[in-house]
């Protein structure tokens, strides 16, 4: 397999050779290979080169935008609410590549927090027309995912389990469709850790070989910034906790803190 991607022009180029299986990732000037024991063909191609003629045609009432559409890459993107999910989605459209939006957060507890998140980022997406999958949310199973690990602090072990279950489903769900790269916007949190996130991510891929995690740090390049930005322009629902219960307690417990804090002030004064 050879993966480039060219980050003035985003041309993303994926083919798996036929007989070694060998995958080579070509990425920012930074070059891995790796040999994969699967046999996969994929290409997407997804460029600088075709775009602007194709761009072009289109401009002239062509058929070209019916052949972009069918060129540009689609890629996978695990989302966890509208706020963290909204930046990347604009950059990746600026960058000609089709998001599908991947609803798959079992974690988030309880289930009218999980219904609230869900509907700001279905409601966004519409807006946008871009597809979104909602999957199951199956919070029994999370919890047993994390057993054990319930008093962890926000970053330690529970957090790791956590991003594996739901990356593990993001792979999945893309090697279903058929898409080859996959990306999370857990990525863009300042509050989570993005060694956790990639490592839930390889671990993803290699359980399900044929698709490749796009390891990208989604604060970067003015992305944080735009976050805060569209959260304001797009009103979002901005939640005050990750996702489950056991972080809400914690938050709760802040809350808690503070308000004891102010009523001491307030005593004291
Ligand atoms: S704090 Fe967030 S990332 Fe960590 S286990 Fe809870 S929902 Fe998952």
């Amino acid at each position: 397999m050879f993966t480039g991607v060219f980050p003035a022009v985003e041309l993303s180029v994926q083919v798996v050779h036929p007989t070694l299986g060998a995958h080579i990732i070509l990425k920012r000037k930074k070059f891995e290979a790796r040999i994969l024991t699967h046999f996969a063909v994929n290409v997407n191609i997804a460029s600088a080169i075709f775009s602007p003629v194709l761009r072009r045609l289109d401009n002239r009432g062509r058929s070209g935008g019916g052949i972009m559409r069918a060129m540009i890459e689609k890629v996978l993107l695990h989302s966890c609410c509208a706020p963290c999910s909204a930046a990347i989605i604009e950059w990746m459209r600026a960058h000609d590549i089709e998001p599908v939006v991947y609803f798959f957060n079992p974690n988030i507890a309880p289930q009218e927090e999980y219904d609230k998140r869900k509907a700001e980022l279905v409601r966004y997406c519409r807006e946008l027309g871009i597809t979104v999958i909602d999957g199951d949310r199956d919070h029994e199973a999370w919890l047993a995912a994390v057993r054990g690990l319930e008093n962890e602090p926000e970053r330690g072990r529970r957090c790791q389990a956590c991003f594996n279950l739901r990356l593990s489903a993001a792979a999945a769900k893309a090697r279903e469709l058929g898409i080859a790269r996959f990306t999370t916007s857990l990525a863009s949190s300042r509050w989570k850790s993005l060694e956790q996130v990639s490592r839930a991510g390889c671990l993803a891929q290699e359980a399900h070989p044929g698709v490749l995690f796009w390891d990208r740090n989604w604060r970067k390049e003015g992305l944080q910034d735009r976050r805060a930005e569209l959260l304001k322009i797009h009103n979002f629902y901005n939640q005050l906790w990750c996702g489950c219960e056991f972080s809400q307690r914690a938050m709760l417990r802040r809350q808690w803190a503070r308000e004891q804090a102010a009523e001491t002030c307030a005593a004291a004064s």
